[in-house]
């Protein structure tokens, strides 16, 4: 087999062979193919785009690069949780205690946050001495026991998606759908969960930017999740607006903690009832009424809240204070009317300039500092303020408080209050 006959027939848009497929993923992984040969392929793969069976093959490939899990021993079922991201979601902050207090397992593997998108694992270092490096033996006690465990990404699990990216990223080809979709669920599907629930998020603050490319992307993971085996579910939900009224790391921390304690933001709360109740409608065939009462009773009563602090205190936390900075300004429109629109990737990019967000990998971030949202589409503004903004340094402030003012636009017609679930595909 050749490199080069592969990028000629997905040159001429013809199907690849689960062993063209693995060859090239097993090639590129080990450095017997060159950069070059396999830019040109991705682009003919960008361009031609690639059936569902090539698509499921890519992904079986890929997730057999690396170490697979395996969860001999644990009793539960095990289930995983993803978002595509987007502007003050620390939805998995709520929703993984929230699934173990249901008696689920959930091992998640999370990222850091790029540009105005935050990450989980930088939301939980706002507590001192949180460890995200854990064993696999770790893994599967704290699993065992609490339910729960979130760890940072790991260089052994699906190493072909890491090089992939970094090419895809340069050669303008992480725009394809099949190529987004394998790459998502091969991580997936390496940590072992039998229920996947796919949290895509569409929107300005989103990386699918309109709902058509988010139901399309949601798809094609579902074909991939079912074809492997596993139960998946897919959520698309909105990002034209922040997520809740924090966008920050400590500050989103602090959002979670009060919507874990029964507390908190509607939306999100709503949010997180609504997702972990598609687990329980899935794994137990029970009515969404139920389901929703279920899940309502492990906010309600502290439950997800005790699981939420057990995980911290096995990942080494003992002190659960987390620090938000004292600078704190109002920001004002001068202007009235009802909020018609709010950009979340402008939010994002204010709380990114005050020090919140990295521009590239290696920036270091400022955990305290953030954005609350406290006027939302559909509520009025009279003199209030809109926002206020924590922050530590006044370098950017100002460039980050005309980025909220931008964001907003008002109106004076009467604007309704928009859903945030647009629907569940399964
Ligand atoms: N996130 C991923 O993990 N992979 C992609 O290709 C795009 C977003």
């Amino acid at each position: 087999m050749h490199i080069i006959d592969i990028i000629s027939r997905k040159k001429e848009n013809k199907e690849l062979t689960k062993e063209e497929i693995k060859y090239f993923v097993k090639g590129y992984t080990n450095g017997e193919i060159v950069d070059y040969q396999m830019s040109a392929l991705l682009m003919a793969i960008r361009l031609n785009s690639m059936t569902d069976n090539e698509m499921v093959n890519l992904t079986e490939a890929m997730l057999n690069s690396g170490r697979v899990l395996n969860y001999e021993g644990v009793d539960k079922v095990i289930v995983d949780k993803h978002s595509t991201g987007g502007v003050g979601d620390k939805t998995s902050l709520v929703l993984i205690p929230l699934l173990a207090s249901l008696g689920y397992a959930v091992s998640k593997m999370s990222g850091r946050g790029l540009s105005h998108t935050g990450g989980t694992i930088d939301k939980l270092e706002s507590f001192k001495g949180f460890n995200v490096e854990r064993t696999e033996e770790q893994i599967i006690k704290q699993v065992n026991e609490i339910g729960c465990v979130i760890v940072g990404q790991s260089d052994d699990i699906v190493p072909a998606d890491k090089k992939l990216y970094a090419l895809r990223d340069v050669t303008s080809t992480v725009d394809s759908i099949p190529l987004i979709a394998s790459s998502i669920m091969s991580k997936k599907l390496a940590l072992g969960a039998e229920i996947i629930l796919l949290d895509v998020k569409y929107g300005n603050g989103a990386f699918m930017k309109d709902k058509k490319s988010a139901k399309e992307l949601a798809k094609k993971m579902i074909t991939i999740g079912n074809a492997m085996g596993k139960k998946t579910i897919a959520c698309i939900s909105s990002m034209e607006q922040p997520l809740g009224s924090m966008v920050g790391n400590a500050l989103e921390v602090k959002e979670a903690l009060e919507t874990l304690q029964g507390k908190g933001n509607k939306e999100l709360r709503e949010l997180c009832i609504d997702l972990a109740s598609e687990y329980l409608i899935i794994d137990k065939n029970i009515s969404k009424e139920e389901a929703v009462l279920l899940s309502k009773s492990k906010l309600d009563n502290n439950e997800a809240y005790e699981k939420f602090l057990s995980l911290l205190k096995n990942q080494g936390v003992s002190e659960f204070e987390i620090n938000i900075a004292k600078n704190k300004k109002e920001i004002f429109l001068n202007e009235i009317g009802n909020v018609k629109d709010i950009e979340a990737i402008d939010i994002g990019m204010a709380a990114m300039k005050i020090g919140a967000g990295r521009e590239t990998k290696e920036d270091k971030i400022d955990l305290s500092v953030g954005i609350e949202v406290l006027k939302k589409v559909g509520d009025n503004v009279s003199n209030e303020p809109v926002a206020i903004v924590y922050y530590n340094d006044e370098k950017n402030l100002d460039e980050s408080i005309e980025l909220i003012k931008k964001a907003y636009t008002l109106s004076k017609e009467v604007i309704k209050s928009p859903s945030l679930i647009e629907e569940f595909i399964i």
